[in-house]
């Protein structure tokens, strides 16, 4: 295969002729969407090579590997980051400043990989960049939705969803291999002959993976990420004529469920979990058999790590292939599974813990469901034969009370079990989890996320990377050198430097929002940001309602006025379809914004925008271009977080509670460096414990909270009507579940400190230098070593 990247003439000359054989076009007519696809498969041809050499390679030497299974990746964009992975870039950019086409112009025409809802999709996305730039044999396994995340839109204030048609003009980067296809049986019956379990599915559906190349960084390596295509096999049930038949199989990998804490269509839910975890588990005990021929060595050559509950059916689907097809005893294979397996819990929202009922689940999967039962009565016997309580049983079974509980099922199917940030695993082993952690001490771990800083500061911010670039010529392949920063931090000069690299990506994104939105911002205001997806625990609300206050203010007292810096309050995010709460704060915040941005009296002190459709390659200009980073949820409540860290690297200041990884962000950066308030964790369980707390003597107490949540519904905003936001006002005053009036006053008083500290430039840009210097922990790339090292017990390759 030759490389047409060796200089830019070579390039140019094959890019000009590849557009007049494919387009029958001349460079200079051709357009945007063409210059893409030309260049898209030139990329495609170096992966290749890469790719087969390290498919090859790990075909022939003996060694351990790991499948990351996951419902979501959401990858983004890769154009951009597998020309600068392979290095290509430099000789793009030559090429294309001799004819003046715009390499950034033709990167934006690919559309996001958005298959995934929010952080835990995007944590998939940074582990597999992490994982093929360290070298690690590992692969990712998900779904090729045909439909990804909505997109967004915004009208009259309201969220409105539109399809992500993404693979409307095909995907460059994805191979189809057919040849690697599977089936996977749904429906029918299990009958016992002459002591084995024979089951006839009802229908069978073709598993087809396309596979997508995971381009190390520099290093030669391409891992894949496999997604599977549910297709039509020739064995249609009666009931369906041939076109039903193959709408409701495409229907599986259709679409994306647009909700990450709550579930719908419970059906088409389990076909896709089973879907994509059977047809991974067949596929890796394919490759294994071919190779070494003996399941009982899978566990030294292969660990599965489950993302979330949603793939812990292949704990089950594993049993059964060991069991029915390879009549291995259910001991050996229990063995065999158990050490295989690893499981990842993402959150303790009760509302988020999957239980699927019996009678809708088996069903659908007869067969596995008979294995789950057989795993939970050895389980619970177990138990019991140690003495355990009966009460303490029930509460530990997989299944009871007519559900199946999926978080019981991958705790008991695997050797680990890890929460995602310090204080989410405290929590998961001495609150949520904690008779589990008593009966197994040695599974439970902790694995605080990151992020990939090869995309979150390398690509998205070139103008900070060359500052860092100064202080050390190795950050991009060791990000704790990062640390080296933080001597800086007391110079003149990289204050300097740091400010105005802020002040650049400041500009750029406001010219973004003005571009897009007609809205404009004063780059030399406060950009302070709360992106993520709509949630009431997120707090959202609680950001809005202080706005109106700080409006408010601006309005009647002038010490206030003649004390506030100028800020834009910016947010992004979308909210699950079914979520009427949450769109209804999405329409409060665009009626703030309306209100208060067109108010002179105010406007040059305030500005508020919501950008539409929030997706990672909005994310890749927002993060850096933010000054005061809103990590605001209710204590307790967000496992971890990852926006929190890509703001960081990016020189952002903290805004936050002490939840998820804002607490070791805390203890790295120190008290000065960020800016904490509100209830801790234990503070708010205790309050839970005790029956939560009165929101009406906040309301009462509060004269300035009073007028925020009075005028939510007294007709302060002229253009809806009064009762658009009763359900909000009532909420608040009601239940207030998430402790917004509660902590109201402590956020109140976080803000004046982040002004106060604002107008010290000096103490701000040290801040903002500390931030950046003390990120490197959060890189993936520890993350990944940490799962590597404590429970993979993989190698990366030389
Ligand atoms: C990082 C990221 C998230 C996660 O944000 P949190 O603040 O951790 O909830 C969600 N969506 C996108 C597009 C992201 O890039």
């Amino acid at each position: 295969m030759s490389n047409y990247f060796t200089d830019e003439y070579t390039f140019l000359s094959e890019f000009k002729s590849r557009l007049e054989r494919r387009y029958i076009i001349e460079l200079k007519d051709a357009s945007i969407r063409q210059k893409y696809h030309v260049l898209g498969e030139m990329v495609s041809e170096v992966i290749a090579k890469n790719w087969l050499e390290t498919n090859l390679e790990l075909h022939d030497i003996d060694h351990k590997e790991v499948y990351y299974f996951s419902m979501e990746f959401l990858m983004g964009r890769l154009i951009t980051n597998n020309i600068m992975n392979l290095g290509l870039r430099d000789t793009i950019e030559k090429a294309f400043a001799m004819e003046d086409l715009d390499l950034n112009a033709i990167e934006h025409y690919e559309s996001d990989a958005g298959l995934g809802n929010g952080g835990l999709g995007r944590l998939a996305a940074c582990f597999l960049d992490s994982i093929a730039s360290m070298g690690y044999p590992g692969f990712g396994n998900g779904i090729r939705y045909r439909y990804g995340l909505f997109e967004q839109k915004i009208e009259d204030g309201y969220q409105v969803e539109k399809p992500d048609d993404w693979l409307k003009e095909g995907y460059v980067w994805e191979v189809r291999k057919e040849e690697e296809a599977v089936l996977i049986p749904f429906g029918g019956y299990v009958s016992f002959e002459d002591g084995n379990a024979v089951y006839y599915p009802d229908e069978q559906i073709h598993a087809v993976p396309y596979d997508v190349p995971v381009v190390g960084n520099h290093n030669g390596m391409v891992t894949s990420l496999r997604l599977w295509n549910a297709e039509p096999t020739d064995k249609r049930p009666p009931h369906l004529n041939a076109f039903e038949y193959d709408t409701e199989i495409r229907r599986i990998s259709g679409f994306l469920y647009p909700d990450d804490a709550t579930r719908e269509g419970k059906v088409l839910r389990i076909k896709q979990q089973y879907f994509f975890s059977a047809a991974g588990v067949q596929n890796i005990v394919r490759k294994h058999m071919a190779k070494y021929n003996d399941l009982s060595t899978l566990p030294d050559k292969i660990v599965i790590q489950i993302n979330d509950t949603h793939p812990s059916l292949v704990i089950a689907e594993l049993m059964r292939l060991l069991v029915d097809d390879y009549h291995i005893d259910w001991e050996q294979a229990w063995t065999i599974t158990t050490n295989t397996c690893a499981y990842t819990n993402h959150t303790i929202l009760a509302e988020a813990l999957e239980k699927w009922p019996v009678d809708i689940f088996e069903p659908v999967l007869p067969r596995i469901y008979q294995i789950i039962e057989e795993i939970n009565r050895r389980f619970c016997k177990g138990l019991l034969d140690s003495n355990y309580p009966q009460e303490t049983v029930t509460k530990l079974a997989i299944i009871a009370d007519g559900v199946v509980k999926m978080a019981h099922l991958a705790i008991v199917g695997s050797f680990s079990v890890n929460g995602v940030a310090a204080l989410h695993t405290d929590i998961l082993k001495n609150i949520e989890m904690r008779d589990f952690n008593t009966l197994y001490p040695e599974k439970f771990n902790n694995k605080t996320n990151g992020i990939t800083h090869r995309r979150w500061l390398l690509h998205s911010n070139p103008e900070l990377s060359a500052i860092l670039d100064m202080v050390s010529d190795n950050w991009v392949y060791d990000p704790m050198e990062l640390q080296k920063l933080v001597k800086k931090a007391t110079t003149k000069k990289y204050r300097a430097l740091i400010k105005k690299m802020k002040l650049a990506k400041k500009k750029a994104l406001a010219e973004r929002i003005y571009d897009e939105q007609g809205i404009e911002l004063d780059p030399s205001s406060i950009f302070d940001i709360q992106v993520k997806r709509l949630h009431e625990y997120k707090r959202q609300l609680m950001n809005a309602l202080h706005i109106m206050y700080v409006y408010n203010k601006l309005k009647s007292d002038a010490d206030f006025k003649a004390n506030y810096v100028p800020h834009s309050f910016i947010f992004g995010a979308k909210a699950a379809s079914g979520y009427y709460f949450a769109k209804k704060v999405i329409k409060l915040i665009n009626t703030i914004a309306h209100k208060v941005n067109q108010d002179p009296d105010t406007n040059e002190l305030l500005k508020v925008v919501f950008v539409e459709n929030y997706n990672v390659t909005y994310a890749e200009s927002i993060m850096p271009a933010c000054d005061l980073s809103e990590q605001i949820s209710t204590a307790s409540k967000e496992a971890s977080g990852t926006g929190n860290m890509k703001f960081m690297m990016n020189g952002a200041i903290t805004i936050g509670t002490l939840d998820g990884a804002n607490v070791e962000i805390a203890e790295l950066v120190g008290e000065d460096n960020i800016v904490l308030f509100g209830l801790t964790s234990d503070e708010v369980n205790s309050r839970y414990e005790n029956g939560g707390y009165q929101p009406l003597d906040v309301y009462h107490n509060h004269v300035d909270l009073r007028l925020v949540i009075d005028q939510l519904t007294n007709g302060f905003f002229e253009d809806v009507d009064k009762e658009e936001f009763r359900e909000i006002s009532d909420r608040l005053l009601q239940q207030d579940h998430y402790f917004v009036l509660e902590d109201f006053e402590s956020y109140r008083q976080a803000h004046e400190r982040a002004n106060e500290l604002y107008k010290d430039e000096e103490a701000w840009f040290k801040a903002s230098i500390i931030n950046i210097a003390k990120s490197g922990y959060f890189s993936s790339d520890r993350t990944i070593r940490q799962y590597a090292e404590e429970i993979w017990n993989i190698e990366p390759l030389k």
